[in-house]
């Protein structure tokens, strides 16, 4: 399989308060690059509203090349939209995104360019182990992909990472998606073309710290099942289906109780069963208050129409 193209070929990297590690990333980068791709290629660095000074690394590093462009957005506007901005903005025949802290092993991207050589226009980095996973993360993306799978009518692989290679043509259809809850690999995937998969074992972070605390782990884990899924919605349908031949049941049996004379020597006092029956109710109405909610703040943000994101031109290096 051929490792190199003659196409133009967009590197996507979404970066935030990356600084400290991200002229090793480039250097390593580029390097890979200038050996592989023998025609031409583009770095598109998507600042995500950084606070450090990323802004002047990568300043520096496009003084110095023509194959860099900066594009910051005017705040931080999120890893999903940042990787976004940044596809937006390509220009090659195939688009590969890379995290910018070292953890994708860039020595992989010509086999990325071999797949697509070899017809797949989506190629999809899954990363097998990560050393450094804390449990909670470890445990947490186990019940990410459970719950992804279960409730929406795609299949994601576990461990599909954001390293990904698209085709040209992928990127004309990504275009056209227009939500601003996104997941990014999700919606890769919800787009269909033939794909290819490649393992690849997570490094650590050259520097710095992950961006992605638990909170924001979180709200991309539901907000990626609710954009992609109504089935949560059902849920609260399928436990009031079995509560209410329940709690019929349960009302004749006392029914015949009180009539017959109490002959099973239950005791009850109807109090006790109301609170309990009354407790569960109100649980499951809540739940399903929970879950609409959900649902409508989604139809919010959507219905609100802003653009997905506003660069900040001044701070941002075309070609020239
Ligand atoms: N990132 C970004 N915006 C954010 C958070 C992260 O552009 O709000 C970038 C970050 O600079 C890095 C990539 O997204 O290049 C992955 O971020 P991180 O390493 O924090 O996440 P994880 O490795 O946990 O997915
Ligand atoms: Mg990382």
């Amino acid at each position: 399989m051929s490792t190199s193209t003659d196409h133009l070929v967009s590197i996507v990297v979404p970066v935030f308060n990356e600084s400290q590690g991200l002229r090793d990333f480039h250097n390593s980068l580029v390097a890979i690059l200038e050996e592989h791709v023998k025609g031409t290629y583009e770095i598109v660095y998507c600042n995500d509203g950084s606070t450090d000074d990323t802004y002047t690394v990568l300043e520096e590093l496009a003084k110095h090349s023509h194959t860099i462009r900066v594009i910051t957005l005017s705040r931080n506007f999120g890893k999903e939209t940042a990787t976004t901005a940044g596809i937006h903005a390509a220009h090659g025949k195939a688009i590969i995104m890379i995290d910018a802290d070292g953890q994708h092993p860039v020595e992989l991207i010509p086999e990325f360019i071999a797949r697509w050589n070899a017809g797949s226009k989506v190629v999809v980095g899954v990363r097998t182990k990560n050393d450094q996973e804390g449990i909670v993360k470890h445990y947490g993306s186990k019940l990410f992909y459970w719950l992804f799978n279960r409730f929406t009518d795609m299949k994601l692989v576990p461990g599909v990472s954001d390293f990904q290679l698209i085709d040209a043509s992928v990127q004309q259809e990504f275009r056209r998606l227009s939500e601003h809850n996104r997941i990014t690999r999700g919606l890769i995937d919800w787009l269909g073309f033939p794909r290819d998969y490649i393992y690849f074992k997570a490094k650590a972070r050259t520097a710095g710290e992950p961006t992605y605390s638990f909170r924001k782990l979180v709200k991309l884990a539901v907000d990626s099942i609710v954009s992609l899924s109504i089935s949560p919605l059902y849920i609260t349908a399928y436990i009031g289906a079995v509560i209410l031949p329940l709690s019929l049941l349960l009302v004749l049996f006392m029914l015949v109780n009180f009539l017959l004379g109490d002959p099973f020597g239950v005791h009850a006092t109807g109090g006790a069963y109301l609170i309990v029956l009354l407790l569960f109710l109100v649980s499951v109405v809540m739940v399903s208050q929970g879950i609409i909610g959900l649902y409508l703040s989604h139809i919010h943000t959507e219905t609100q129409n802003r653009p997905l994101y506003v660069i900040d031109e001044a701070k941002s290096v075309r070609y020239s």
